[in-house]
């Protein structure tokens, strides 16, 4: 049988980048990915994607900082397949600016998607992991969970409060045998890196590929960035362990960016 034969992970997320690999990588252990994404469209297309190739998947249109969008998902998700087995928490933005030029706006933007996003979205699939007294949640932390980068005050701010709610999630959650962990990548060639290679460029006056040399990759072990399935093998590993053994801890995949 496969590992995760039709259990249900809602990743947000999932329409783009580290989110969408996730959900490709789940379908093709046996699960179901629910692609809950700002972007329906492109939803649509990542779960036509994994149809076309004989799995099944859905695709829901959630704002995760919109609690009636959260909530009204999660209930369409528990209508349709009865249970959620998985919760991987990854929508998210980047914005870089000095700490001194951040817009506040920006500022409590960017802090609402990635934590009232992981606490609406973990609060409302608890309910029904709780009930089924089984469920695991997996948090897209970053090396910015345990590092910092200037111009990230907002976002290297966020991904270390995600550790704190998964030590949370992982203590109450364990009378129910709900668990909770982090992944940690490094720099992923994704959208949201493609977009920021140029904004610090521009913010640090060098040039783009200095910034893929210098910032970004410079104290990796071998010049290499992440990929989106290191990130996925490491959420799998998460998703699928089998008691609380493995419960409140965060796993850092960057090349050695960072090390423990
Ligand atoms: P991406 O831009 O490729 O994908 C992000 C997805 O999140 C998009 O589909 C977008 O529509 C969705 N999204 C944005 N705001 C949303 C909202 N309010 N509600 C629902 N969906 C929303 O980015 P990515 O690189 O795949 O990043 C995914 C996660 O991984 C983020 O949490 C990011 O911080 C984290 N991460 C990325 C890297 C990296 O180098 N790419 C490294 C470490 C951690």
């Amino acid at each position: 049988m496969a590992r995760f034969d039709k259990k249900v992970a809602i990743v947000t997320g999932a329409a783009s980048g580290i989110g969408k690999e996730i959900a490709l990588r789940f379908a093709a252990e046996g699960g179901i990915p629910v692609i809950a994404d700002l972007n329906l469209d492109a939803a649509n297309a990542t779960a036509a994607e994994i149809k076309g190739k004989g799995g099944d998947a859905f695709a829901v249109a959630m704002n995760v900082v919109d609690e009636d969008a959260v909530n009204k998902g999660v209930a369409d998700v528990m209508n349709k397949y009865g249970r959620i087995d998985v919760l991987v928490s990854n929508a998210g933005i980047q914005i870089v600016k000095p700490v001194v030029d951040f817009a506040f706006a920006d500022w409590k933007k960017l802090l609402s998607i990635h934590l009232d996003g992981a606490f609406l979205t973990t609060k409302a699939c608890l309910k029904h992991m709780y009930a089924a007294k089984s469920g695991s949640v997996v948090y897209m932390g970053s090396v910015h969970s345990k590092e910092a980068s200037q111009l990230k005050a907002p976002y290297v701010t966020a991904k270390h409060g995600l550790i704190g709610l998964c030590k949370v999630v992982a203590k109450e959650g364990a009378a129910f045998n709900v668990r909770a962990n982090v992944v940690c990548p490094g720099f992923v060639r994704t959208p949201l890196v493609d977009k920021q290679i140029p904004e610090q460029a521009k913010e640090l006056g060098i040039s783009e590929e200095d910034v893929v040399k210098h910032v970004m990759l410079k104290d990796t072990v071998d010049g290499e960035f992440t990929t989106t399935d290191d990130v996925a093998d490491c959420v799998l590993f998460f998703a699928g362990a089998r008691s609380n053994a493995l419960t409140g801890q965060s796993i850092v995949v960057s090349h050695g960016w960072f090390m423990q």
